[in-house]
This record gives structure tokens, C-alpha cells and sequence, in this order.
């Protein structure tokens, strides 16, 4: 990856985010490679033709507008919530995405983070290793077979979760924002209708605008109502969905039960409050980061890169920029 204009073949592609291993390869030998450089971005502006991102860059409009030959923006990721989408159309560049190849890891996470709360793995790991069991067993855990499930986002990967918490003999319903008559699951029309009939409520939407904040107080306390055990929040979507201040509050008030969480309000940071529960499951944002899901991640966005560059159609472009 070089930091200014160079004067090898193939189209100019500006990388907002560190490509992976198992891409900058072939990446840098099919593409001149630019590292984001606010330093050197004014004299490469102009070649610039692609953007390669990753599910948690931004790529604001006014980066945009700086790239007068942008064709494409390809992120490596399914969500795209830091990309200025209507920027990009404006600009007559097409942004694409890796869905589906990601749904088993995220799926895989999220049952992980319900059995990991409830069953309080960690600890248990720690009981061991510790060397607390000589003195006596943990206390009891809950038991999530035959528990209540309730989805907030039956998309790609929300359906994925259902269908293993079927293995798990769970009642699953769901919100989203239409109803899904050909699915068999009870839906709800609102997030707090829905966690107040969940032991588990798992959130599986898109970030930004939409969906900022919609678990509130309001929610989480009718997911603590929804039993006397009190219900488990489990968060594998986007930080900026659920309000991070107001899950805290509910934790260090026994309002819920616990949560299961995967991403956060500031990544990497995670506030100290939160860090200090012992009924909080934290993982650093790994739902797609696996071997095998990262390499296919990385074929799907090379492979939009590549033919977008070559006037071709992507493979998976976003919703919004489907003909
Ligand atoms: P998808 O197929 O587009 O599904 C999104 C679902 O969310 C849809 O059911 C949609 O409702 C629902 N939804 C959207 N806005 C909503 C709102 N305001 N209220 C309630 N429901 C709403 O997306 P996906 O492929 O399943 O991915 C979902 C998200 O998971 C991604 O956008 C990304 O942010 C996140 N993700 C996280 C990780 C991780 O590492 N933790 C990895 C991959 C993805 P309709 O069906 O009615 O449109």
C-alpha cells in the first residue's frame, strides 16, 4: 500500500480501512492501494476510482466529494451505516456489501452469548481456573432450552439465530419493521411489546438513523418485567442501537437480568461500568471474525471491487443501489 500517487497499472482505490490479510495480496497487485492520509489525500483525489472499507468505517459525504472519479465504494462488512450512501448515488458511484456469507458466524455468536450469559460460562471458566471449586460450586445458572426468544431484526441473520433456537426447543418471536407472514414466528410491532414476552431479547438490525437508540429504558424495562427472573439482553447488532447509558443503569440496578454483548456505543472503548458486572458477557466485536467467513468476506468484497472497476455489475450491492 503506498501513501502517494504511484505509478503502477490498474485503477486507484483508497483503503478507509486496513484491508485483511487474507486480501491486501491481491488487493495491492491488482490495484493501486492508498492508505487514508489526510496529508497526501489532496494530490490522489482525483484518480481515485474505488473505496475499500471494512463494516465499521465512515465514509462521510465530504470524503466523498473530494473523489470526483469515485465509481465504487466496496465494503467488507453486511452493515454500512458509516457510508454516506445517498452521497455516493449522488456522486453516480455504486456502494456493495458482503451479506449472507456472514449469517452462520453472527448466528453462531449470538446463540454463543445466550448459553455464555445464562449458563455465566466466563465465570464458571474462572471457577475452575482460579482454583475456587475445592471450596464449593458456583451458584445455580438459568436454563435457556425451552426459553422464550424474541428478535428485534428477522432479517438474513435474525433468521438464522431463529432457526438454531428452534434446536434449543425455544418460543421465538420477532419485531421488525413489516410483519413476515410466510415465516411461522408470532410478530410483534414493537420492541418493548416484544422484550416484554422474551427471557432473551436479541437485537440483530442495522445501525444509524433508523434504529438509533431503539432499545431505551422503555424496552429494557419490559424485559426485566417479562418474568420474575428478569430477561437477558443480547446485543450482536450495532452499538449505537441500543442506549448504552441506559443499559448500564438497568445492569446496576437489577432492572434486567443480564446481557450479551458484542459491540459497543465507542469501539474500542467500553465504559468501566459496564467492564465491573459480573452478569455482563463482553466480546470485541468478533460476530463475522472466523477463518472461513472473513476469507469469504473478502472474496465477495474483492470480487465487487474488481468488476465494479471494470464497468461491470457488482455482486452485492446495497439495497439502495440495486437497479
Ligand atoms: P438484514 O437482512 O437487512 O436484516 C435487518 C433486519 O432489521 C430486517 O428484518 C429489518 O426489518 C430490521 N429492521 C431494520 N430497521 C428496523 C427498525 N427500525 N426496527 C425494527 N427492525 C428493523 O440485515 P442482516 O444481514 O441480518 O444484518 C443485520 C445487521 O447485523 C447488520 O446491518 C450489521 O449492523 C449487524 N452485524 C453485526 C455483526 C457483528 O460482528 N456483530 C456482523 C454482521 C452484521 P424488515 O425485514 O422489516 O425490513
Amino acid at each position: 500500500m503506498s501513501h502517494v500517487s504511484a505509478a503502477r497499472p490498474g485503477p486507484h482505490v483508497l483503503a478507509v480501512a486496513k484491508p485483511s490479510p487474507l486480501l491486501a495480496p491481491r488487493l495491492n497487485a491488482t490495484f493501486n492501494v492508498h492508505a487514508l492520509d489526510p496529508a497526501t489525500l489532496a494530490a490522489i483525489a482525483p484518480q481515485i476510482r474505488g473505496i475499500f472499507a471494512s463494516g465499521e468505517s465512515k465514509v462521510p459525504a465530504e470524503l466523498i466529494k473530494q473523489l470526483p472519479a469515485l465509481e465504487i465504494i466496496s465494503v467488507m462488512g453486511v452493515g454500512y451505516d458509516g457510508i454516506d450512501v445517498a452521497a455516493a448515488k449522488a456522486r453516480g458511484a455504486v456502494v456493495t456489501h458482503t451479506p449472507d456469507v456472514l449469517n452462520d458466524d453472527v448466528a453462531d455468536l449470538a446463540i454463543g452469548l445466550m448459553l455464555s450469559t445464562a449458563r455465566q460460562l466466563p465465570a464458571a471458566d474462572r471457577h475452575v481456573r482460579e482454583g475456587h471449586w475445592p471450596q464449593g460450586p458456583m451458584p445455580l445458572a438459568r436454563k435457556m432450552s425451552g426459553a422464550r426468544v424474541g428478535i428485534v431484526g428477522l432479517g438474513r441473520i435474525g433468521q438464522a439465530i431463529a432457526q438454531r433456537a428452534l434446536g434449543f426447543n425455544m418460543t421465538v418471536a420477532y419485531t421488525a419493521r413489516s410483519a413476515k407472514p410466510a415465516l411461522p414466528w408470532t410478530y410483534l410491532p414493537s420492541a418493548a411489546a416484544l422484550a416484554a414476552v422474551s427471557d432473551f431479547l436479541v437485537v440483530i438490525t442495522p445501525g444509524g438513523a433508523g434504529t438509533l437508540k431503539l432499545i431505551d429504558a422503555e424496552v429494557l424495562a419490559a424485559l426485566g418485567s417479562s418474568s420474575p427472573q428478569k430477561g437477558i439482553l443480547i446485543n450482536v447488532a450495532r452499538g449505537s442501537v441500543v442506549d448504552e447509558a441506559a443499559l448500564i443503569d438497568a445492569l446496576e440496578q437489577g432492572v434486567i437480568a443480564g446481557a450479551g454483548l458484542d459491540v459497543f456505543e465507542n469501539e474500542p472503548q467500553v465504559p468501566e461500568r459496564l467492564r465491573a458486572l459480573p452478569q455482563v458477557v463482553l466480546t470485541p466485536h468478533i460476530g463475522s471474525a472466523t477463518a472461513q467467513t472473513r476469507q469469504a468476506m473478502a472474496d465477495l468484497a474483492f470480487d465487487n471491487l474488481q468488476l465494479g472497476l471494470a464497468g461491470q455489475p457488482a455482486r452485492t450491492p446495497v439495497p439502495e443501489c440495486r437497479l
